[in-house]
This record gives C-alpha cells, sequence and structure tokens, in this order.
C-alpha cells in the first residue's frame, strides 16, 4: 500500500545536500495467492526497488506491506523469521548473485540449514531441486561457473524454491540470458508456478517477457503504476500512451497485423527521478499530450466501466 522509497540526496563538493530520489512513489497493489503479476518498464522506473521492498530486502520509506493478512513492513529479524521462508526472490544476473566459492549443494541448501535441516536432509533436497528445474543432481557438487547463464539461473530459482515459497519476486530473471534461452526459463518458471501453485511478481523490461507467465501486469513510468490490469485487457487494448509504446515495440508475428498497427514512438529518453516533470510525469514523451497534462497529475482509475484496469492518464484509450 502507497509504497515510497526515497533515496537520500549525496552532499556535494559546496556542502550542499542534493534532495533525494524518488524512486518508487505511492505504489499499491494485491496479489492474490497463485496469482501472477508482471511489473514492467524502463530501467530505473523503479521496479526492482518494489520488489525488494516486497520481500524486506529494503525498507520502505513510508507505505505498507501485508503477507497473509499480516503488516510486515518494519517486522524486526525475529518477528520477519515465520514469514521469510514464504517470500523469496530470484535475481538478475544469476553468475553474480550466486556465491563463486560455493558448491551448487551448497547454495542451494544454505536456506534449508538456516532453518535447522540437516546437512544430509538439505542435501537430499537439494538434489530434488536440482531435478525440479531441469538440472542433473549428480552435478551438485559444481561450482557455478561450470554452469551456463540458463543453468546458473535455474540453480538460482532451485535456491528461491528450497524453503517452499508462497510467493517469488523476480527480478529481470532472464535479462541477462541469451535470447535462445530466455523461453526456456520462462516456460520453466511458468511450469513450476502450475505444479507448485507460486504467486510471482515477474519483473522485466519487456512486456513480451511477462505475457506467457502473467495473470495481470502493471506497467511503471517514473516510480508509478500508469497501467495496471488484467493481461487480457491491457494487451488486447492498452489504455497508457506508454503502454502501447511499450506494446508497439514488441514484433508480432502475423507480417499483416504487423504492418497494419499503430506505432508509437517515444520521443527522448525517461526524465530523471530527481527531478520529474509536474503534472503527468510522461507528458515530455506523449504524443497525446494536451495542457491539463503538463500541470494535472492523472490518478489512477478504473478505465472503462467493467474493467478491472486502472489507468493514469487524463485522455486513456
Ligand atoms: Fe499523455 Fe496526458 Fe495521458 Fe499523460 S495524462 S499519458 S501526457 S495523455
Ligand atoms: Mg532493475
Amino acid at each position: 500500500r502507497d509504497l515510497t522509497m526515497t533515496f537520500p540526496g549525496k552532499r556535494t563538493r559546496s556542502g550542499r545536500k542534493s534532495p533525494g530520489i524518488k524512486a518508487v512513489d505511492g505504489v499499491s497493489f494485491d496479489l492474490g495467492a497463485g496469482e501472477t503479476l508482471g511489473l514492467v518498464g524502463e530501467s530505473g522506473c523503479g521496479k526492482s526497488t518494489t520488489g525488494r521492498m516486497i520481500v524486506r530486502l529494503l525498507e520502505p520509506t513510508s507505505g505498507s506491506v501485508s503477507f497473509d493478512g499480516a503488516d510486515i513492513t518494519h517486522l524486526k529479524p525475529s518477528a520477519m523469521r515465520p514469514h521469510r521462508k514464504h517470500l523469496q526472490m530470484v535475481f538478475q544476473d544469476p553468475h553474480s548473485s550466486l556465491n563463486p566459492r560455493q558448491t551448487v549443494a551448497r547454495i542451494i541448501a544454505d536456506p534449508l540449514l538456516v532453518q535447522g535441516k540437516s546437512v544430509a536432509q538439505a542435501r537430499a533436497r537439494a538434489a530434488e531441486l536440482m531435478e525440479l528445474v531441469g538440472l542433473i543432481p549428480e552435478h551438485i557438487d559444481r561450482y557455478p561457473h561450470e554452469f551456463s547463464g540458463g543453468q546458473a539461473q535455474r540453480i538460482g530459482i532451485a535456491r528461491s524454491l528450497a524453503t517452499d515459497p508462497r510467493l517469488v519476486v523476480a527480478d529481470e530473471p532472464v535479462s541477462a540470458l541469451d535470447v535462445s534461452v530466455q523461453a526456456q526459463v520462462v516456460n520453466l518458471m511458468e511450469r513450476l508456478r502450475r505444479e507448485l501453485g507460486l504467486a510471482y511478481v515477474f519483473i522485466a523490461h519487456d512486456l513480451s517477457v511477462v505475457k506467457r507467465v502473467c495473470d495481470r501486469v502493471a506497467v511503471m513510468y517514473l516510480g508509478r503504476i500508469v497501467e495496471i490490469g488484467d493481461k487480457h485487457e491491457v494487451y488486447d487494448n492498452p489504455a497508457h500512451p506508454y503502454t502501447k509504446a511499450l506494446l508497439s515495440a514488441v514484433p508480432l508475428p502475423d507480417p499483416a497485423a504487423e504492418r497494419a498497427r499503430e506505432r508509437i514512438t517515444l520521443l527522448g529518453d525517461p526524465p530523471s527521478p530527481a527531478s520529474p516533470p509536474p503534472g503527468c510525469t510522461f507528458h515530455p514523451r506523449c504524443p497525446r499530450a494536451q495542457d491539463v497534462c503538463r500541470t494535472e497529475r492523472p490518478l489512477l482509475r478504473i478505465g472503462m466501466p467493467g474493467e478491472r484496469r486502472e489507468v493514469a492518464c487524463h485522455f486513456p484509450y
């Protein structure tokens, strides 16, 4: 609810303090058990920071995170322990998020040892998890550098599953991988979701990546959600000009449809979150911007009657 993260400003050489950067500015959403939300937007839009606040790797500046009806926002580590195992994270770059000096057995089993399992139990479970994610259990005593990027990400996924989590926040889990293996890892995560009844917050900068895995999708721009809705609502009929632009960058398989559709090219780069534009923060890049957009901030509200989708735009659709 209303998650906000302000990173403090640095002190400049003249001794003045630069203003803080609001990386996330009032993000709210609900996620049901076994549901999957895609969190999409360009780099720097606050999606990773949002993901880290959800699993409590970062404490929000304001706002709250509830899990299973309990407010976990400010819990001390001891009070957090019973929730910890249910909230796990998969990171973007598998090789840098795995300790190069630990064997796969150790990497995957570590969360179980922390929970008090014996070494033999943890090792057996690690071998099971390797099989579950499509790795060869006999490779359990190898080190991360002996695996390809795609395999290393499978190790990261296995580690995230060791404690039987209910929610996995996956922060761009395939962005660092070769295009040829991205689909395999997405398919694996989709299968695990079905088989284990997991809920995901699946972070990506590209709408095409989350399409297969997600029930709902939220599009972020400069720290805020600008559109959130059921996958079909958003993909079939995007309401926010920014969502339209992101979607028009995804190639369509049918060449006739590809020729016929409206292309939206964004002007310029996203502005710095240190000095967001007034009104609708998207207005300097928006092909549809009117005067009101430069002064009044559009709030997130239901798009059309009968939809669950919410959109923050004065002139949606
Ligand atoms: Fe574009 Fe205006 Fe909508 Fe912002 S509020 S996205 S500037 S049309
Ligand atoms: Mg990121």
